[in-house]
Formats: C-alpha cells, sequence, structure tokens
C-alpha cells in the first residue's frame, strides 16, 4: 500500500471539494423518503434552488444522476424527434451534447467554432433570421465549456433570439456555471438549464439538477421523444407535496440543504465575486509564467477553470502525473485534441485564497519537473500581489 499522506490538493473542475459541514451532513442514517414528514424537509430545496437558478416562474426537478442525465432528461422531454436544434461545439463539452442530440435523433445544425472561442453569437442570429419559418426549436448554449476555460455570452444569445423575433427555446449547459459563475434564467430566458451537483454546490455526483421555465414546460406536453424513468410529468406530480415518484439519494439531498446553507450565508453575489477574485489571482500566475489560456480573449475568461497550455516542448500529461505522484495534486487534463497540450485548474467551489497559491506553487514545481524552465515563485507572487490588493467580498471567512 502507497501511503500518501497529508491533503490530496484538489484541483479539478468537479467533482470539487466538500466542505467539512456538507460531508457530515450527509452521515445520518437512511430514512423513509414516504415518511409524512420528508416532504417537508424536501418542499424548501425546490424554492432555494429556484433562488440559485435566479427563477421565479420556472420549475426545478432533480433526478438521481449526473449532469449528463440531466441532459438527456431535457432534451427528452420538450422535444421530438427529427426536431431542427441550433448548437456549437467549442470544447469537450460541448461536443458530448451534440452527440447526445444526434444519438436521440435530432436534426442537429452544428457550428463548428475553435476550441477557446466561446458560443458563436453572430452566426446563431443570423441563422436564426433566415429561419423565417421558426422551424428550429431550440438553441444550445455550454455557459461554461469546461475543457477550454471559455464562458459564454447567455444574455447575448437571448438577444440574438429575440431580435430575430424566433420561437426556439433556450437550453443552457450551465454544469460548471450555476452557483459560481452569474447565472439568470429568467432575466435571460433561459428555458431549460441543467447543472449537476459535484461542481459548484460542492457535492458528490448523482444529483442531476434541470430549470424549467414555463414554455419549457409546455413544450413537454406535445414533445414525443421517447422517455420513461426521466419523465418530467411524474416527478412535478410528486415534488408538489415534497415527494418523488422513485427512490430519491436522500444523503446527498442532506448535503444540498447544507450547501445551500453555505452559499445564503456567503451570499450568492459574494460567492460569484469569490470565484472572480480567485481565478483572476491564477490567470496572473499563468501570465507571469508566459504561458497562454485556450480562451481566446479576456471576455470569455472562465471563473471556474483555467485551461492552460503548456510550452511547445512540454507534455501537459507529465505536468499532471508530477503533480500527481510528487505533490498528491489532481490538476484537470487536456480533453479530446488538448491532450498533452493543456492542464486545466479547476479553481471552484470551496475554495480560497490559500488554496489557490498551493495550486499555483505546485504547478511551478510540476511545470518545471516536467521541462517548463520556469523561475520559482513568479506565479504565486503575481497571485500573491493581486490577493494582497483585492478587497474581495468572500475572501474573509463567511459566517456560516
Ligand atoms: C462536468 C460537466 C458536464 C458533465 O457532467 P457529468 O456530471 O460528468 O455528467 C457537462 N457539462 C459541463 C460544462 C461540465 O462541466
Amino acid at each position: 500500500m502507497t501511503i500518501r499522506t497529508g491533503l490530496n490538493h484538489l484541483f479539478i473542475p468537479g467533482p470539487t471539494n466538500l466542505p467539512e459541514t456538507v460531508r457530515q451532513a450527509m452521515n445520518v442514517p437512511m430514512q423513509d423518503m414516504r415518511a409524512p414528514d420528508y416532504g417537508a424537509f424536501v418542499l424548501p430545496l425546490f424554492e432555494r434552488l429556484k433562488r440559485l437558478f435566479r427563477t421565479a416562474s420556472g420549475r426545478i426537478i432533480l433526478f438521481p444522476g449526473s449532469g449528463t442525465a440531466a441532459w438527456e432528461a431535457a432534451i427528452t422531454n420538450t422535444l421530438s424527434p427529427g426536431d431542427r436544434v441550433l448548437m456549437s461545439r467549442f470544447g469537450q463539452f460541448s461536443t458530448l451534447w451534440v452527440q447526445m442530440a444526434e444519438r436521440l435523433g435530432l436534426n442537429v445544425e452544428v457550428i463548428d467554432v475553435p476550441w477557446g472561442a466561446g458560443v458563436p453569437v453572430e452566426e446563431y442570429a443570423r441563422r436564426l433570421r433566415q429561419d423565417r419559418r421558426g422551424d428550429i426549436r431550440a438553441v444550445f448554449v455550454t455557459h461554461n465549456e469546461t475543457a477550454t476555460g471559455v464562458t459564454s455570452d447567455v444574455a447575448a444569445v437571448r438577444r440574438a433570439i429575440d431580435a430575430a423575433g424566433h420561437p426556439a427555446l433556450l437550453f443552457v449547459d450551465g454544469v460548471s456555471s450555476i452557483g459560481s459563475i452569474d447565472f439568470r434564467m429568467d432575466d435571460w430566458g433561459v428555458d431549460l438549464a441543467v447543472t449537476g451537483s459535484q461542481k459548484g454546490l460542492m457535492l458528490p455526483a448523482g444529483l442531476g439538477i434541470l430549470g424549467v421555465s414555463e414554455r419549457a414546460l409546455a413544450a413537454s406536453r406535445t414533445a414525443t421523444m421517447r422517455r420513461a424513468y426521466f419523465e418530467f410529468a411524474d416527478q412535478l406530480a410528486m415534488n408538489e407535496t415534497g415527494y418523488f415518484p422513485y427512490t430519491p439519494p436522500t444523503q446527498l439531498l442532506h448535503g444540498l440543504a447544507r450547501s445551500l446553507d453555505r452559499i445564503e450565508a456567503e451570499g450568492l453575489d459574494n460567492v460569484i465575486a469569490r470565484h472572480r477574485v480567485l481565478a483572476e489571482g491564477v490567470r496572473r500566475a499563468v501570465r507571469a509564467w508566459g504561458l497562454e489560456l485556450v480562451a481566446e480573449s479576456p471576455a470569455l475568461w472562465s471563473d471556474t477553470v483555467s485551461a492552460i497550455r503548456t510550452p511547445a516542448d512540454v507534455d501537459a500529461r507529465e505536468v499532471i502525473r508530477i503533480a500527481y505522484e510528487r505533490y498528491n495534486c489532481s490538476f484537470g487534463t487536456g480533453l479530446a485534441r488538448l491532450a498533452g497540450k493543456v492542464f486545466r485548474i479547476g479553481h471552484l467551489g470551496d475554495l480560497n485564497a490559500g488554496m489557490c497559491l498551493t495550486a499555483i506553487a505546485i504547478a511551478e514545481l510540476a511545470l518545471n519537473a516536467a521541462g517548463a524552465r520556469l523561475r520559482f515563485g513568479t506565479g504565486v507572487a503575481a497571485a500573491q500581489e493581486w490577493y494582497a490588493g483585492a478587497a474581495a467580498p468572500g475572501l474573509a471567512l463567511a459566517a456560516e
């Protein structure tokens, strides 16, 4: 048995670190999910998640499963085989979403843009204007492309849809943004938003969470794609009183309640601001190293994950291996076409400046051991300068 002493420094963009209080909150005996008082425990969770999604008029639906299950539920409940949908591909997650849509029998119109760019708003606008008959049933946006560290402008897509006077539904993958990057379901007219429990919500994987607008609910009543387990109507009927048609992951729901306590105590706006400040420290370190982010421009920088290009002669897989084996530190790998060229620092969830400095310091060690010639401390110092000057809300301990 290999003994790995100390903490495993977990800097992947999900699963993220669990606050100890959240982990403890899940350490409860099994419960009767049909008990008379169980509904009273569950009901407030829906209201609180609505506030996290920033929706007043939408509904929250929970399925046991990861974020990908929520994608599938979103599609199968609201669309019909052969429906035309508009999607774009600019990283591994948006690519997988396209793949799923194709497998489920949608007629997918895909726009490929370079990995590092964001959602092609102008091209979306053009295609929506051209579609005078309103054939396109839904427009998909990956809000935060976790593979490339790119955050796209969802509000701009909504404006493009409205400017074209187009009736398409707006679907958003918010798996690595909701609860950490500004996301506004109602203000942006999002019809279906999906997330998973293991990213901004600081929980284990296992809950797929959907925000469903009234329009999407109306669409679900006529959509003919087959679904059984993932049927919205079955969930909603039981959810009215705080129950589920099938066994819910009760421990996860206790963790969720505790996690929402923390987010609400810190304040969602402060949580978002904290992510921005922490991310900026990492970005300044990257700049000090003379390395590049995959994200093409500052407007696209993600506050939850930085995808960093290694120098041409340095294999990013080596950086990740060395960080793990020598320093007990996990960085995200370069996915698909970015393999070997990119490593990612996940900076979301239960995180503070000291943790980010640890990630930066270990990245310097691993980058150097893998052959990059960086001066030790350059990235750390750049981040320290930033953190020292940043009067960031939430960087101090938030009261629980
Ligand atoms: C993590 C992630 C997913 C996939 O979620 P799973 O929970 O692994 O199924 C989808 N989209 C984005 C943007 C993600 O970051």
